[in-house]
């Protein structure tokens, strides 16, 4: 029985679902579907929380830099909580990758003008607790903050609401068939609702969901990244991330200690990802190392699933001109902090306008961030680190 029309059913209840669902609710009748029973369980709940300008490839700056503005500039009607705060991040280079970093800050540099080199020195003076004479520069980002994904999730998910949108949980999309100019949906309680437009922010499973309303999957990939909270003698709440260039570990001070990831990419199914605990011996293995603490313990430990393209940059955008499925996945280790432009362009895509030209300037054509490209580079082999990242 077909109960509710909308003009959109948004599905995923992570960050992608939630912001393009909220900007679509100014527009017409929005419902979200979740198919668990805590919204953001998935990948939006285990991220490290982290806003760098320089990470990701260009598509990638071009995206945060604006959602950048938008996070410090929101008014406070839209995020209860300030959703950011200071940290500073350093990526770390040894002798061997020196040159590789150098292309890196040059290459950021065009968009991200802060960016900076610093030596051996100044990485001590900014994160004391590095063990001496194996790091010869840094990239030093000083304006990189923290995210606080709760009220930035929340802030969205309300915005919704009051917008008239709703949400449904513990409910799964199971499939949709094209009828006439729309959807029809089916629901996991065997329950059905039309839609004009199906956005697919599924997150892991986006393939998945397109191939249950007859669409090509893209070929996404997801990677498993595992994290531990370590408990560590001093704490250094204050100092910046640490990653380093070949991305073999992060370092994130938090309130309770510190977050260690080895920056693992394991592919996996879609499924509730679990550490694995050869990535977590890792983990305490390269940190130690790394550190001065000595022999440290693990207050807690978690993984989530990035999902990425070859290419590395995310699907946003319409399966064809008329198709009325529009896709919004892929977002890497990026999607909270570009997930206020993402929700922009993906918003545009499902009213079937041009990308907003704030969002997207010269730097970004619909064709970069299109489901069609993927296909095209079906088979390419996933380049893993830092390759596509300077690109
Ligand atoms: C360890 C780690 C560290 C990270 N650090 C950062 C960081 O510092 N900064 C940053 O910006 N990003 C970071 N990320 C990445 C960021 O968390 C993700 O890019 C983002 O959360 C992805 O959001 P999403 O909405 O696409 O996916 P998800 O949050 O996974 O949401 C997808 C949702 O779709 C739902 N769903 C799937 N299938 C169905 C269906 N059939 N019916 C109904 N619902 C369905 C799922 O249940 C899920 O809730 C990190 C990720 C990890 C794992």
């Amino acid at each position: 029985m077909m109960s509710e029309s909308y003009d959109f059913a948004v599905v995923g209840g992570g960050i992608c679902g939630v912001a393009a669902a909220c900007e679509l609710a100014v527009y017409g009748r929005v419902v979200l579907v979740e198919r668990e029973q805590q919204l953001a369980y998935h990948t939006t709940g285990r991220s490290a929380a982290i806003s760098m300008e320089s990470y990701g490839n260009a598509v990638i700056r071009k995206l945060t830099t604006w959602s950048t503005a938008f996070y410090k500039d929101a008014d406070h009607d839209f995020f209860e909580h300030p959703a950011w705060s200071s940290r500073g991040a350093l990526i770390l280079s040894d002798a061997a990758n020196q040159d590789h970093l150098i292309r890196r800050i040059d290459s950021i540099r065009q968009l991200v003008s802060t960016v900076q080199q610093v030596d051996e020195h100044t990485v001590r003076e900014l994160a004391p607790y590095l063990a001496p004479g194996r790091w010869t520069t840094a990239l030093y980002e000083p304006h990189a903050f923290d995210l606080d994904v709760h009220a930035i999730h929340f802030a969205y998910l309300k915005s919704l609401r009051r917008r008239g949108g709703t949400v449904l949980r513990d409910l799964a999309f199971t499939g949709a068939v094209r009828q006439g100019a729309g959807w029809t949906v089916s629901l996991s309680d065997g329950s059905r609702l039309g839609a004009g437009v199906i956005v697919n922010a599924a997150g892991a499973w986006a393939d998945e969901v397109a191939q249950r309303s007859g669409i090509d999957p893209c070929g996404i990939k997801p990677l498993r990244r595992t994290v531990v909270l370590v408990d560590t003698a001093e704490r250094h709440p204050h100092t910046p991330y640490i990653g380093t260039v070949d991305e073999r570990i992060f370092i994130k001070p938090e309130a309770t200690g510190l977050m260690v990831s080895p920056c693992d990419e394991t592919l996996s199914a879609p499924c509730d990802a679990a550490p694995d605990e050869l990535d977590i011996a890792i983990a305490m293995d390269r940190f130690e190392s790394m550190t001065t603490f000595g022999r440290s313990t693990i207050r807690r430990k978690w993984a989530g699933l990035r999902t990425f393209v070859a290419d590395r940059t995310p699907i946003v955008g319409r399966e064809g001109q008329d198709a009325g499925f529009v896709w919004s996945a892929a977002v890497g280790g990026y999607g909270i902090q570009a997930a206020p432009a993402i929700a922009k362009l993906a918003a545009a895509a499902a009213l079937g306008v041009p990308f907003p030209e704030d969002v997207c300037g010269a730097a970004i054509r619909p064709s970069d961030l299109s489901p069609q490209r993927c296909r095209a580079m079906a088979g390419a082999e996933h380049s893993l680190g830092a390759v596509a990242e300077l690109t």
